[in-house]
């Protein structure tokens, strides 16, 4: 279990990369830390690591006050985005360096290494120098060698990041199911939010140095807190448009939908449809925005549509073969959506 109290860390120039940090994770848990380039991922994963000291605030992993100790000290592994793996060295003694590290026998060490890498698929590998490894099997004798410490966590830095697409879905599933197996706690910095979703048990989704939110990727996609993680989270971006309260209901783009609960006449919302959550239809529908097809664009399986709607453009997907003709009028109906008052989520429906 790792406890973060209080944690700040401000670097020399005043910039607060880490603000007050309160957050525990759970014994096995898959933790996911996501968030746009210099929001604090990395800083918030090496004072984990105990790379980088606080300004304030505590590093607790299970239960012991561990802020003050150096790295080699806390029981964790660290796996960096260009893997760290020693160049002079074989596959085996990059997998054994940890423990020649403390000063496990030589024997011992080597047949570690093996059993760690026979997991790992990298047993054929064992004598070749990273040079002589595909950017996949490098990241996966960096792993085995974070494996083979047996830690109380993982600690990875955008793990994946140095791979191809293709490799990259296939490390990711290798890398959950890894994961599953050890259940070995796992802080997981990444600025995808794919990977955050598609790995993580829970995520925190973080903004100048602040969590935004932490919760489960369900709840995250479906319920995001604020139009930041909303508009940060899926693959084609939540449609956040102006609405406006009148007695006679909510104006959105054209449409004027139920006023829900909780909204008064005069209120300035934001109102947030995922692109997934709309069905088109050639005729006029009540509680649906009216459009006129602009642009198609092939996502594959998909088409995203976009519509423009008296002072808005919508997007939404289509299975292929179901795309409204350029320029045609459509109506959008909405089935889930959210409703923002500032930044912060007011209500779903
Ligand atoms: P990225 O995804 O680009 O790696 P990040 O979310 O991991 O970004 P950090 O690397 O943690 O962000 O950086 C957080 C903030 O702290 C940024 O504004 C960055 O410029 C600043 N920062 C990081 N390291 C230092 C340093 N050694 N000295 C001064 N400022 C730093």
């Amino acid at each position: 279990m790792i406890t973060l109290h209080a944690l700040t860390k401000i670097f020399p120039g005043g910039v607060h990369a880490l603000d007050a940090i309160e957050l525990t994770i759970a014994d096995g848990e898959f933790f996911a830390l996501l968030g746009p380039s210099g929001c604090g991922k990395t800083t918030l994963l090496r004072t984990i690591a105990g790379l980088e000291t606080p300004t304030r605030g505590t590093v607790r992993i299970d239960g012991k006050d561990v802020t003050a100790l150096p790295p080699g000290e806390r029981d964790v592994a660290m796996v960096f985005q260009d893997y760290a793996i020693f160049p002079h060295m074989d596959v085996t003694a990059n997998i054994a360096y940890p423990l020649r590290i403390r000063k496990v026998p030589r024997a011992e060490r080597t047949a570690k290494a093996a059993g760690v890498a026979a997991r790992l698929s990298l047993t054929e590998l064992l004598h070749r120098r990273p040079a002589e490894l595909s950017g996949g099997q490098q990241q996966r004798v960096a792993l085995a060698r974070a494996i083979a410490c047996h830690p109380a966590a993982f600690l990875f830095d955008e793990p994946l990041s140095n791979l191809d697409a293709r490799l990259r879905l296939e490390a990711r599933t290798f890398l959950k199911r890894l994961q599953r197996e050890l259940a070995v706690t796992t802080v997981f910095v990444t600025h995808d939010q794919a990977e955050a979703l598609a790995l993580a048990d829970r995520i925190a989704v973080m903004s100048d140095g602040r969590m935004i939110q932490v919760a489960t990727p369900a709840e995250i996609f479906h319920r995001p807190a604020t139009t930041f993680v909303a508009a940060f989270i899926g693959s084609t971006p939540m449609n956040l448009l102006p609405a406006h309260a009148t007695p006679g209901g909510l104006h959105v783009a054209g449409a004027t939908l139920p006023l829900p609960g909780g909204v008064t006449p005069g209120d300035h919302l934001t109102y947030g449809v995922r692109p997934e959550y709309m069905t088109l239809s050639p005729a006029e529908r009540p509680d649906a925005f009216p459009g006129a097809v602009t642009v198609l664009e092939n996502l594959g399986t998909h088409t995203l549509v976009t519509l423009e709607t008296p002072g808005a453009l919508i997007q939404t997907v289509v299975p292929e073969g179901h795309e409204p003709p350029l320029g045609t009028p459509v109506w959008a109906t909405p089935h889930r959506a959210l409703l923002y008052r500032g930044d912060t989520l007011l209500t779903t429906r």
